[in-house]
């Protein structure tokens, strides 16, 4: 039976389950989980996160803890046989923070509480002095870092300085006497430090650990880190006291993490590392060097070699405890002479990759459903498929050769190799020369242009929310960050880590997938995926992954209803977008196709021309190179919509702004210098954003678009006439107010008509506007009566509604990280504000004209989270660019699955 706030788990039987997350954390909860399906845990109790909230509120424990506490600790003696501060026998234990959401930033955990000067004889007489003094100064170490807040690297200092008198290398060469030494020293140092002394009484020292555990649910990291991934703070943490079992007893005795499966390739293989003669996170540590558990790649070090049957029994754990959470797992375990416990189990974090394979495989092995394998699998991680890798060839010779430097959070994906450069400015110099990583401390604002310049972004601080992984992910680049195992030192050039020191200039590569930092160069490819679909340079067959990637994505066109485009401007794209999986395309912007020489030229002399006369004879000549672009376009998307945005951009965006291309411009068009200035000054705009673009350009200059028209229609009939089927949809820009759209539209449809006359054909199109001034929102029923369709242009949608120029928002991630925005709102769709003007622009547009297509077309078309919002908004379609459309359509699945 539970008492109010504590819950026990052992002996096969536990108060709490995996469904009491909320309760007892996710740690308690899989603790008392996989005491109930007769995994061996070491015996303890659970006390509720409710414990946690009522100390926040108070500022002190309930009245019921301690009573309830001191029950569970007599239970806990009498299963263990050992006496909490009995100095004969003692029972030790951990002391463990644990949220219903994992969390870094929240109490560390403490072992071997319940020692002081006199149980430790009790301990040293169960085993051997070492290990027992082993034990203690650790603990010292962990509760004075923890509990009274003296850092332990400090700790770790005395260590250094002990092991250089005593000529030793490893902590494992110290003898009890040392370590009986430093525990001393230890005290001293966290008294003296603290003010406060160390406490001896066991419940005492359990007291102190259960109310550090609940205040460090508000400490500053911890709180930031709820705000940056929406982590209520109401949530509370629970604690887990647990009987301590010994890895470190002997050369029997082990601690190990291991994952069901391999979380970097997906692989179907027991995959991990331990230590022997080990405690807690040695392993991870980095003091001593793990070896893999199993003996394939671990060899004779392994597990599997050294203690075959705690091996064996581990393995059959392992495949129990992914059979039962269908899902794979990363796990916690240690060994006390050769018998298995286990210590924690959690679902494992995997890459994009790995989640897609094991997910495929899992259907296969009837673990779990398609629906589940599409839900599971993060879309937004799918566009690690589509990034450059490592040539394997390359990344086996490095890892033969050492070259592995440290392993950082995989925080942008996609291999980058490059020159090494320390500063942004150094960057952007020798990029000019080959490709560069940068490599900072951390990354600030000022270092943008570097960013830009690098290949991939490389830091030792900073987590998945810094300024370095927010800003990567919007430039799509490479991005390792929060290396913690690099030295860095800006003064002497260098970078240090794994043994090796590289300078500015050396060759370093970076797998932003995997997290994983190599000294030297290795060579790039494009993916698996890509070669296959794109570059159509490597067989379907010949790719394990493309199977796994393809039935997946089967599967999610069979779940989602939300259409899926790509934005594109050229026939090349088009091509590449079908092969990703486009249904048409979103969006096409014209202009681009302008900056060939000769069309240049026309265009300015457009712009130049004094009279529509003259303007209209420079657009005459550019009419041809239009119809062939777009002649190119149709034929690459076949039968599928193709929504074509007429002129958008303002003119002075055409012409040169620097006198010496200004000359270059006169000479080629005939006239003076002279008139060349006066036409940029002329059409020079205080904030071009709100300026004189889009239709507004269309009113003043209406042969403008009449040239695109016409263009877009005779390339229709070029193609049907050779047997195609086109599909074209005519896009006006920045509307906002019905009449502007009107206006445009009558010459529209005239311009198409003549030209279908004229041609005798009959093909079907569309006019429609694109929806990005919040003034179209406002009066999207007034729109909506003429127009065939919308699609919302959410790049400038946010800036307006925001008030927020997107090319001046350098800022924005330091309003990510101080909470003010929960994410950069021209990556994800602003739900609130910007969704809000979404919604009543669709529900008015539909009631006004229940026919109307609605689509979106900005950035956040291949942003998983707006995908999802799409969905919910009742838009048609989403277009985004053509690497993010897998991520669209799993996402657009995964909202049609979740209703
Ligand atoms: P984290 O949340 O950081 O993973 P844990 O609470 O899981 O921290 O503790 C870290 C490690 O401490 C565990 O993986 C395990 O090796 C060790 N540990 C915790 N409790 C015990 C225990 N009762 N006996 C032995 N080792 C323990
Ligand atoms: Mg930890
Ligand atoms: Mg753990």
């Amino acid at each position: 039976m539970p008492g109010k706030y504590v819950y026990a788990f052992g002996d096969g039987k536990a108060d709490g389950s995996a469904k009491m997350k909320k309760e007892l954390g996710g740690k308690g909860a899989n603790l008392a989980e996989m005491t109930n399906i007769g995994i061996p845990v070491p015996p303890g109790f659970t006390i509720s996160t409710a414990a946690c909230l009522e100390y926040q509120k108070n500022g002190a424990s309930p009245a019921d803890l301690a009573p309830e506490i001191e029950l569970a600790m007599a239970q806990l003696e009498k299963r263990m046989g050992l006496g909490f501060g009995d100095a004969s026998k003692p029972l030790l234990v951990s002391v463990r923070s644990g949220a219903a959401v994992s969390m870094p930033g929240m109490m560390d955990t403490i072992l071997n509480l319940g020692l002081n000067d006199e149980t430790v004889k009790g301990l040293a007489a169960q085993a051997d002095e070492r290990f027992a003094w082993d034990c203690y100064r650790r603990f010292v170490q962990m509760y004075g870092d923890v509990v009274l807040g003296v850092d332990k690297h400090e700790m770790e200092e005395h260590i250094a300085q002990r092991k250089k008198e005593r000529g030793a290398t490893l902590d494992t060469e110290l003898a009890a006497e040392d370590w009986k030494e430093l525990t001393g020293v230890f005290k001293k140092a966290i008294e003296a430090k603290s003010g406060a002394a160390f406490p001896t009484n066991p419940a005492a020292q359990l007291r102190g650990a259960v109310e550090a555990v609940f205040r460090s649910w508000k400490n500053p990291r911890a709180v930031t880190y709820r705000r940056l991934n929406r982590i209520p703070d109401d949530l509370g943490t629970a604690v887990n006291v647990q009987a301590m079992v010994f890895g470190n007893m002997g050369n029997d005795c082990a601690t190990g993490v291991a994952f069901t499966r391999n979380p970097a390739t997906g692989e179907k293989a027991f995959f991990g590392e331990w230590l022997e003669n080990a405690q807690g996170e040695d392993v991870v540590a980095g003091t001593r060097t793990p070896h893999p558990v199993s003996r394939q790649g671990g060899g004779e070090g392994s597990l599997e070699a050294r203690m075959p049957a705690a091996y064996a029994r581990l393995l059959e754990v392992q495949a129990g405890l992914e059979k039962h959470y269908r899902d794979m797992q990363d796990i916690e375990f240690t060994i006390q002479h050769g018998d298995l416990f286990m210590l924690q189990t959690r679902t494992g974090k995997r890459t994009g990759p790995a989640a897609v394979r094991m997910a495929v495989e899992m259907v296969d092995e009837g673990l779990i459903t398609t629906q589940e394998a599409v839900q599971r699998v993060d879309a937004n991680a799918l566009e690690q498929l589509l990034k450059p890798v490592f040539k394997p060839e390359g990344l086996t010779r490095a890892k033969e050769e050492g070259r592995h430097l440290a392993t950082g959070l995989n925080a942008g994906p996609g291999a980058a190799s490059g020159k090494l450069t320390f500063t942004a400015e150094r960057a952007v110099e020798l990029a000019r020369s080959g490709p560069v990583v940068l490599v900072r401390i951390e990354t600030s604002p000022e270092d943008i242009d570097g960013m830009a310049s690098a290949q991939g972004i490389l830091t030792a601080r900073g987590g998945a929310t810094s300024h370095a992984a927010l800003v990567a992910r919007q430039m799509g680049k490479p991005c390792i960050v929060g290396c913690g195992s690099l030295a860095i030192s800006y003064a002497s050039g260098t970078l240090t880590a794994g043994g090796r020191t590289l300078r500015e200039g050396d060759d370093i590569s970076i797998d932003g997938t995997t997290g994983e930092v190599y000294s030297g160069a290795i060579d790039t490819v494009s993916s698996e995926i890509k070669r296959i679909l794109v570059e159509k340079r490597m067989m379907p067959e010949d790719s394990r992954m493309y199977g796994w990637y393809s039935r997946l994505m089967g599967w999610a066109d069979g779940f989602r209803k939300l259409g899926v485009r790509a934005n594109s401007d050229t026939p090349h794209h088009s091509e590449a977008a079908v092969a990703l999986g486009a249904q048409g395309i979103g969006h096409s912007r014209p202009e681009h196709m302008f900056f060939g020489d000769e069309r240049m030229r026309s265009f300015r002399q457009m712009i130049l021309a004094g009279d529509e006369a003259g303007r209209r004879a420079a657009l005459e000549e550019l009419i041809p190179h239009q119809r062939e672009d777009f002649r190119g376009i149709f034929e690459a998307m076949g039968d599928r919509p193709v929504t074509i945005r007429l002129l958008d951009p303002p003119l002075h965006e055409f012409l040169p702004h620097e006198e010496k291309q200004q000359r270059e411009m006169a000479g080629e068009l005939g006239v003076s210098v002279e008139e060349v200035k006066l036409r940029v000054a002329r059409l020079k705009e205080m904030n071009p954003m709100l300026g004189h673009r889009g239709c507004r350009l269309g009113i003043t200059h209406p042969e403008i678009y009449e040239m695109q028209v016409r263009a877009i229609m005779e390339a229709a009939c070029d193609v049907e006439e050779k047997g195609g089927k086109p599909q074209p949809e005519i896009m006006i820009p920045l509307v906002g107010e019905i009449l502007e759209y009107v206006y445009l539209e009558e010459r529209t449809h005239a311009t198409c008509r003549q030209v279908l006359e004229k041609r005798g054909r009959k093909i079907p199109y569309l006019v429609g506007t694109m929806i990005e001034v919040p003034r179209a929102c406002l009066t999207a029923d007034r729109i909506a009566e003429r127009a065939e369709f919308f699609s919302f242009g959410t790049n400038d949608l946010t800036q307006m509604t925001l008030g927020l120029s997107r090319d001046d928002a350098g800022f924005l991630p330091e309003y990510v990280e101080k909470g003010i925005l929960k994410a950069d709102p021209f990556q994800t769709i602003d739900v609130v504000g910007v969704g809000r003007m979404v919604k009543l622009a669709v529900e008015e547009g539909r009631r006004a004209n229940p026919k109307l297509k609605i689509g979106v077309c900005g950035e956040h078309g291949g942003d998983a989270d707006s995908v999802k919002f799409f969905h919910q908004a009742g838009l048609d379609y989403v277009s985004c660019s053509p690497d993010r459309l897998p991520t669209a359509r799993l996402a657009a699945a995964q909202a049609a699955l979740a209703g």
